[in-house]
């Protein structure tokens, strides 16, 4: 989608350190992390949220995960997966993505 910065670094228009790439899926290092491991997993196709997409990439988005999970050795010492959605849900890029935190003990509940 035109203007959409994450739709920009899945056409490899703005630079990204990528940690796993397939088909359907980009992830990268977020560039403000909140945890020693912060990943954010996008798919390559626009949905502004997950209010748009259809199971096969939500689907695809997870399976994403394990690997990146895997990359950033944190599959073993555990990790958290969240999809901040709207307003309240604290989403500021209007691209779906699931952050992956870890490397550290993550507080529950968030703020
Ligand atoms: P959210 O607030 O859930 O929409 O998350 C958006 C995330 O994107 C934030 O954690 C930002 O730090 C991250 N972010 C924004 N621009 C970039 C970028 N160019 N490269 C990597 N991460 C980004």
């Amino acid at each position: 989608m035109e203007g959409c910065i994450f739709c920009k670094i899945a056409r490899g228009e703005i630079p990204s350190a990528k940690v796993y790439e397939d088909e359907r899926v980009l992830a990268f290092r977020d560039i403000d992390p909140k945890a020693p491991a912060h990943a954010l997993i996008v798919p390559k196709a626009h949905f502004a949220s997950v209010l748009e997409a259809d199971a096969g990439t939500v689907g695809a988005l997870f399976e994403a995960a394990k690997e990146v999970a895997k990359a950033l050795g944190v599959a073993e010492s555990g990790f958290r997966l969240v999809v901040n959605t709207g307003r309240d849900g604290g989403q500021s890029v209007e691209h779906l993505h699931v952050h992956l935190l870890g490397g550290r003990a993550l507080a529950w509940p968030p703020g």
